[in-house]
Formats: C-alpha cells, sequence, structure tokens
C-alpha cells in the first residue's frame, strides 16, 4: 500500500523528495522490503529505487541487510529496513489523569517509556507545561549520544483548530483556547505537533493497528470522556476548522443528565467512565480504578457490574450503529476504557449495533478492541510527529542544525 502523496512542485528535486519521503514512509509503516517490492509498489525503476535507497542509507535513515534467503544468481537477497537509532521522535499523550512520554524510533519500536499519574487533573497549565518538559527533557537525556530527535507530537483531550495546533476547548481540563502547543513548544525549543486524542487514535489504528489495511474507519476513545476519529476514504475527517469527530457530545439523550460541555445527555455521560461506576452504584470518586474494578468484577459474573456493563454496553453498541449508518466503516475499534467495556459485553454490544443500523452497513461493518492498551494515543502522536521526515527526510535531517520551524498540526500530516 503506497501512501498517496501529491508532488508539490515539477522540478527534479521536488519529484526526488517525494520519492525520498514516499519510500521512507513504506519502510516506517509496513517494515522491511526487498528492492523488487519497493520497485513494484512505487511504479519506479530499479535504478532510480536503488539511487533513492543509496541516499536514505546515507542519511542514516535505512540500512540494508540480509534476510536470510537466497535470491537470483545464489546472492543473499537484501532487505530495506527502517533505522530505529536513525532518528526518534518524542510522543506526548496527556490524559486528563494520567501523562505518558515515549521516545519512538523511526518503524515505530517504543525505546523508551514514562508514565505518570496526575492526582487531580492538569488544570493548572504551568505545572502541567512543567511537568511535560521535565519529562521530555528525561527522554531526550537518556537517549544514546548521536541520537537524533526529527520531531514531537502531542495528544491532548480537547478539540484542536487546524492549522495553528491551538486546543479550543478540552472539557474534562476546564480548558478553553490554549495555545498549549505553542507554549510546550516555546519551553522545549522544538516544534510540537499538537492533534486530538481521538483523532491521533485512528492514525494509530489506522496505519498500525486493527484497522490496518481498512479506509474507513473509526476510533471511539477517550479516558474520562468519549471522542471519536474518523478516516474516510483513507484520509482523516476532520471538517472545517478540525472540529469534526466530536461523537461523544451527541446528544443521545434529552432527559439525560449534564454533560460537562454543557449540554444535556450527550453520549459520553451514557458512556463514559462516570456512567458505568454509577451504573455499578460506585461512587464517581473511584475513577478509572473504580471502572477497571467494575469490569474485572463483571468478568467474574458479578450481577451488579454485569447489569452495569450490559447496561453501557448497550450505549456503546446503540452508537455503533448509528456511525455505521452515517459513515458505512470497515470497522470501529474501541480504545482505552470503552476497548475494555467490549471485551467483556461484547456480545450486547454486537446486538445492539444490530438493532441500530441497517441491515447493509451492519453487514458491512466489523467492531474490535484496539491491540494498543494504554498506548494507543501515545502511537498516534509519535506518527503525527513523524509527518516533516516523511515528507522530506532529507530537507528535515539537513536542517536539524538549523532554525527551529513553525509549529504544525496534527491532521495535515498524513
Ligand atoms: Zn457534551
Amino acid at each position: 500500500m503506497v501512501a498517496k502523496r501529491g508532488v508539490r512542485g515539477s522540478t527534479q528535486d521536488d519529484v526526488r523528495r517525494h520519492n525520498l519521503g514516499t519510500l521512507l514512509t513504506q519502510v516506517h509503516r509496513h517494515g522491511q522490503r526487498s528492492r523488487a517490492q519497493l520497485t513494484a509498489e512505487m511504479g519506479l525503476n530499479r535504478s532510480t529505487i536503488g539511487d533513492l535507497v543509496a541516499e536514505l542509507t546515507l542519511a542514516g535513515l535505512v540500512i540494508e541487510r540480509s534476510s536470510g534467503a537466497r535470491g537470483r544468481a545464489g546472492r543473499p537477497s537484501l532487505m530495506v529496513a527502517p533505522r530505529a537509532d536513525g532518528a526518534y521522535v518524542i510522543a506526548i499523550d496527556l490524559g486528563v489523569r494520567h501523562l505518558i512520554v515515549g521516545r519512538i524510533g523511526l518503524g515505530g519500536a517504543l525505546l523508551d517509556r514514562v508514565e505518570l499519574q496526575s492526582q487531580g487533573d492538569w488544570s493548572a497549565l504551568d505545572i502541567t507545561i512543567d511537568t511535560v518538559a521535565r519529562t521530555v527533557h528525561r527522554l531526550r537525556a537518556a537517549a544514546p549520544a548521536g541520537s537524533r530527535c526529527v520531531g514531537m507530537g502531542l495528544s491532548v483531550p480537547g478539540i484542536v483548530r487546524h492549522g495553528d495546533g491551538l486546543l479550543r476547548f478540552a472539557p474534562n481540563l476546564g480548558w478553553v483556547d490554549l495555545p498549549l502547543g505553542g507554549k510546550l513548544a516555546d519551553r522545549l525549543g522544538s516544534p510540537v505537533v499538537v492533534g486530538n486524542d481521538a483523532d491521533l487514535a485512528a492514525l494509530a489504528e489506522h496505519w498500525r493497528g486493527v484497522a490496518a489495511g481498512y479506509d474507513h474507519v473509526i476510533v471511539l476513545s477517550g479516558e474520562v470522556g468519549v471522542g471519536g476519529g474518523i478516516i474516510v476514504d483513507g484520509r482523516p475527517l476532520r471538517g472545517r476548522g478540525g472540529y469534526a469527530g466530536e461523537i461523544g457530545h451527541l446528544r443521545v439523550n434529552p432527559a439525560g443528565r449534564r454533560c460537562r460541555c454543557g449540554s444535556l445527555g450527550c453520549l459520553e455521560t451514557e458512556l463514559g467512565v462516570e456512567a458505568l461506576l454509577r451504573a455499578a452504584g460506585r461512587p464517581a470518586e473511584t475513577g478509572l480504578a473504580g471502572y477497571r474494578e467494575v469490569i474485572a468484577a463483571a468478568a467474574e459474573g458479578d450481577g451488579d457490574a454485569r447489569y452495569a456493563v450490559t447496561r453501557v454496553g448497550r450505549w456503546l453498541g446503540a452508537a455503533t450503529g448509528m456511525l455505521a449508518n452515517t459513515f458505512n466503516p470497515d470497522i470501529v475499534v474501541f480504545c482505552g476504557p470503552l476497548g475494555d467495556l467490549f471485551m467483556v459485553a461484547e456480545q450486547c454490544v454486537l446486538a445492539a449495533c444490530t438493532e441500530t443500523a441497517l441491515v447493509a452497513p451492519r453487514e458491512q461493518v466489523r467492531l474490535a478492541a484496539s491491540a494498543f492498551g494504554k498506548d494507543t494515543m501515545l502511537v498516534g502522536a509519535a506518527e503525527a510527529a513523524f509527518g516533516p521526515l516523511l515528507e522530506d527526510p532529507i530537507g528535515v535531517i539537513g536542517g536539524l542544525a538549523g532554525s527551529v520551524p513553525r509549529q504544525r498540526e496534527a491532521t495535515d500530516l498524513t
């Protein structure tokens, strides 16, 4: 599957940069492959592929190694592989109650990872930026000498403006119109790509997760709230301002509870962590830990817990059915707490989806839990951070010692 991307100009140099980016993207996203495979996938001749591989090898981004198999004339068959030690990104997942920072190598290997839990939340901006910056410095300092950091990506549980990455609204953090990425970039002295957590989760699942190979994908995720990331025809659906996919704030129950966004009866109020705790008769303050206890108790057959997961699972299924009717996706992926819920309530989720969806789109949609565990947003933030390198490998590597480029926004980088 070759990443499609428009050639920016018509000069030979533009074409070469475009081809270098496409080749690097192939090995980064899909793993090592032979020159013959690359020749077929990219539709270029063997000598051009040879030149591109040579240039990326010189830049330290790929390596050719023996596959162990023998090719024609008995020579060892060589594979072009991404160099995990050739370039890395820093990925940051800022959740309502957690912070995960990872160092991820070219090719997607998680090289280092730090996870912190917040006692309250991150609503004090200065403290949050300070904590994130210190954690990033710690990971960068621990990287081997000579390692090259080629980007940083930040996942946030809020809606992010396309174009400048302004965090418009994060209801579960109480943040409105914050230049979070810009402030963090100033502090780190490096540009930071900012993306909505569910949008980044969708990219992670689409490129590396259970939705790999599918072009029509919806991801439902969230730690406290419920967010949606939508991919249509292989591209993220972002809407005019970048705010599309706020599935958690669809009003599904006009007689329902007050949502943090100010509305009444949003899907999030029926489906989020607090909804499950409420249904199980547990205090909301027990949070994610309490949520996981209810899930575990349901798996062991506890009656109250089974009642709660069935009730919330039916909302999850109904939401999925509405999404199937609207978008006709190949797959809907449940991440984080919703993935845990799907694992214990799969039958009632499927049944409610079938009741809600029309037959034709229901027949075509698959429902699945994410396989990334807690790291979905980290993977998505890393992929967004790799965007500039995959677009123009030689330009980024050549510019590492130069000036700091402007902040970019995640949904540009596909
Ligand atoms: Zn809402």
